[in-house]
């Protein structure tokens, strides 16, 4: 058990190959054609995440996280380099086979829930089960598990619009798991709420994925946030560093 009483982060080989993570970063750029300019907004980023390794991703607003949280989730493919999912190159992938990965390995949360509002929380864990060619019965039985797991057993049947912020996103973060993904990205998942529920919903998530050992990258703007994960990446002046864990005082 470490100091704050967390499970022991996993253990990462040092000079690990970028193949051997659920996610690994080699050399990957990101730059936007704007007109005759180049605009860089990062260069050479590597990293590698190991199963149930949660990584806080900081930096100033504009710095990169969400360009760099698309790559990492095969929405985008980076200028340079390349992103492996667990251990399979995403250059080397065609549309169709990113479109799997996404669906079936990767989980998103995002700042606003994108709920479906015509469709009750249990409801909106169960599409995209269904969607993965899940049977129904089992998708609902998986559903209401997860909603227990986020402590919304009893809102199964609410619609977002009668769930607060924070129910909101705990629904999100269930969906996110539905189909049991090894990589959870989430971009400012809780930099919509108040900071006491904020706080709540970052602790249930981060626990939720070292419990079920889902690797997770989470960006944030919350510096004191970091302090609960087990490393800290930091987007600064276009690079990627790995501040490692930042402990609190
Ligand atoms: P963050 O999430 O850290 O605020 P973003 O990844 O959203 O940063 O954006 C990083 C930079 O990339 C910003 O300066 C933004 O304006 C620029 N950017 C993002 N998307 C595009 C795009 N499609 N075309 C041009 N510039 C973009
Ligand atoms: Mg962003």
């Amino acid at each position: 058990m470490s100091e704050q009483g967390l499970d022991t982060p996993p253990f990462r080989p040092a000079h690990a190959s970028p193949r051997s993570g659920v996610l690994g970063l080699q050399g990957v750029s990101r730059f936007y054609e704007q007109g005759s300019q180049r605009l860089e907004i990062f260069r050479e980023a590597s990293g590698i995440v190991m199963p149930g390794e949660v990584i806080a991703l900081v930096g100033p607003s504009g710095s990169g996280k969400s360009s760099l949280l698309h790559i990492c989730g095969l929405l985008e493919l980076p200028s340079e380099g390349d992103v492996y999912i667990a251990g399979r190159s995403g250059q080397g992938l065609t549309d169709q086979e990113r479109t799997l990965i996404r669906r079936d390995e990767i989980g998103f949360v995002y700042q606003f829930h994108h709920l479906l509002p015509e469709f009750d929380a249990v409801e909106n864990i169960v599409i995209p089960q269904m969607i993965a060619g899940q049977g129904a019965k089992a998708a609902q039985a998986h559903a209401l598990q997860l909603l227990e797991r986020v402590g919304l057993r009893d809102r199964a049947s609410h619609r977002p619009a009668r769930l607060s912020g924070g129910e909101q996103q705990r629904v999100a973060i269930a969906r996110a798991l539905a189909n049991k993904p090894k990589l959870l990205l989430a971009d400012e998942p809780t930099g919509n709420l108040d900071p006491k529920t904020a706080n709540l919903v970052f602790d249930m998530m981060v626990e939720i994925c070292r419990r079920n050992s889902v690797a997770a990258v989470i960006a944030t703007h919350n510096l004191q946030m970091t302090t609960r994960m087990d490393r800290t990446w930091l987007l600064h002046e276009g690079r990627l560093i790995d501040a490692g864990r930042i402990q609190t005082k």
